[in-house]
């Protein structure tokens, strides 16, 4: 080997090394490729998993006590779930009693929805539990509702927006009606009585979150304020009765 050759079989050198390495990165490349984990196919094709709050168990009626507060775990859509998801500790305050007011009207139809065809007014599904102090649910109680419609005019004739139910097994309820007008000296409100098995009565109000005319309103209890949980086209509230065992 002459001082010529010498540069020329060095570049070759050179070169050889660099296929060499090339190829042997390409390997690890798609053998690193090909172990990759394969993607799940269920969420590939469903989206990522949404936590739900169904209960994996039947419904419980044993009330938590002492636990935190499970504001998040109520479901949104207000379905009956259980008690296990109620914010409630034990003993719980009474629900503040209130006038029942010059319309109450006996013999109301038992039904669930108060909303008939072209009514106006925004749609709104009340739900809750009727629950005693010890957070324990109270079976088939009646609770009858009756308010103004969204004008705040009262049918004193017949049995609009006006109605009764029973809670089930869970001391559930769920009520789908009208958010109620205000009419002179009164802002926007609900009546109801909440009747027991025993056949105690409770007469009292439910009363909506930002209304201005809540201060205004000397019957008004910020006690008996309703929980907005969902705005939208329809407005979905909450509210626990807890009455005397
Ligand atoms: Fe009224």
């Amino acid at each position: 080997m002459n001082e010529k050759t010498l540069p020329s079989n060095l570049r070759r050198i050179s070169r050889d090394v660099l296929l060499i390495l090339t190829a042997t990165f390409s390997i690890l490349i798609l053998t690193a490729c090909s172990t990759n984990p394969t993607l799940d196919p269920v969420s590939t094709l469903e989206g990522p998993s949404v936590q739900t709050e169904v209960p994996t168990s039947q419904p419980s009626l044993v009330a938590p006590t002492g636990a935190p507060s499970a504001e998040s775990t109520f479901s949104p859509t207000l379905e009956d779930r259980n008690l296990e998801t109620l914010n409630c500790t034990a003993p719980a305050s009474l629900t503040p009693a209130s006038t029942g007011g010059p319309y109450f009207t006996t013999g109301s139809p038992e039904r669930t929805s108060l909303v008939e065809p072209g009514m106006p007014g925004t749609p709104l599904v009340l739900s809750g539990y009727v629950l005693t102090t010890e957070c324990q649910p109270v079976i088939n109680a009646k609770i009858d509702f009756w308010q103004a419609d969204a004008n705040g005019v009262y049918d004193n004739q017949g049995y609009t927006l006006r109605g009764h139910q029973f809670t089930n097994e869970n001391g559930f309820y769920q009520l789908t009606t009208v958010i109620p007008g205000m009419y002179p000296g009164r802002t926007e409100h609900i009546h109801y009585k909440v009747i027991s098995p025993e056949g105690n009565e409770f007469t009292s109000q439910l009363y909506f979150p930002g209304s201005n005319a809540n201060q205004g309103d000397f019957i008004y209890n910020p006690a008996l304020l309703i929980e907005i949980v969902e705005e939208g086209e329809t407005v979905s509230a909450r509210f626990n009765f807890v009455i005397e065992p």
